[in-house]
């Protein structure tokens, strides 16, 4: 399969689970998680019209986005980061990430704020990385502290909170994870009405993850192949 069928494969899986759970199909913004593929497959999806790409690693990351800007000025990628995150890399990664979707505790945030006092033009897009499972090495902000963490994002003017999201664990069934993220999504709406994006679904779950009312779901190796 050639990258754009592969690609136009998954936008047929996008459009048939957003139908069948009476959705849009344009309300799903679909990022295609390009770690450890060289900036080569990113200018290739953005020849075929792909713009959203996630990465997980800020300094895999910052030299391939470095290098596809400098190869193609003029169609500019936008740039997710979908890992965990050290407080080390926040200044690096605000260089070239649109959305930051692992926001997932509070030495992170507070280095976000600092971070952001030094350059008052930008603002970030967030979600706040959940954690669904009861294992708290596992990052993430349990859903009982969700609205008490939420509330110290919105104080920070900078950051643009738009909801929540979710990893479904290994060995779990995707579906009931990703009851609890909209679950959660719910609950933070009720303190922030426009924070109600929900990033979840990756390539063998997506769908699961748009039936739940997942609005960016973050797919790798359905179409770029095995990393
Ligand atoms: C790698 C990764 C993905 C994509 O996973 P695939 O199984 O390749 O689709 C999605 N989200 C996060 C956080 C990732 O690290």
């Amino acid at each position: 399969m050639s990258l754009a069928e592969a690609l136009s494969a998954v936008k047929s899986r996008i459009d048939l689970a957003a139908k069948q759970a009476g959705r849009d199909p344009n309300d799903v913004e679909l990022i295609v998680v390009t770690k450890t593929h060289p900036a080569q497959l990113v200018l290739d999806l953005l020849a075929i019209g792909q713009r959203n790409f996630g990465e997980n690693k800020d300094q895999e990351a910052s030299a391939k986005a470095l290098e596809v800007a400098s190869v193609n000025p003029t169609n500019q990628p936008i740039w997710h980061f979908v890992g965990q995150l050290q407080s080390n890399k926040v200044k690096s990664m605000l260089n070239y990430t649109s959305v930051l979707h692992s926001l997932d505790r509070e030495s992170l945030l507070k280095e976000l704020a600092k971070q952001l006092a030094n350059r008052p033009q930008t603002s970030l897009d967030v979600f706040i990385e959940l954690n669904l499972t009861d294992d708290p090495g596992r990052g993430g902000v349990q859903p009982k502290d969700l609205l008490s963490f939420a509330s110290k994002v919105l104080e920070v003017p900078q950051l643009n909170l738009l909801g929540v999201m979710g990893v479904a664990g290994l060995g779990a069934n995707p579906s009931a994870e990703f009851e609890r993220v909209a679950k959660a999504s719910a609950d933070l709406r009720s303190i922030s009405p426009k924070s109600g994006y929900i990033s979840a679904g990756m390539s063998t779950d997506f769908e699961q993850a748009i039936a739940q009312g997942a609005t960016h779901i973050r797919v790798g190796t359905a179409i770029t192949g095995n990393r």
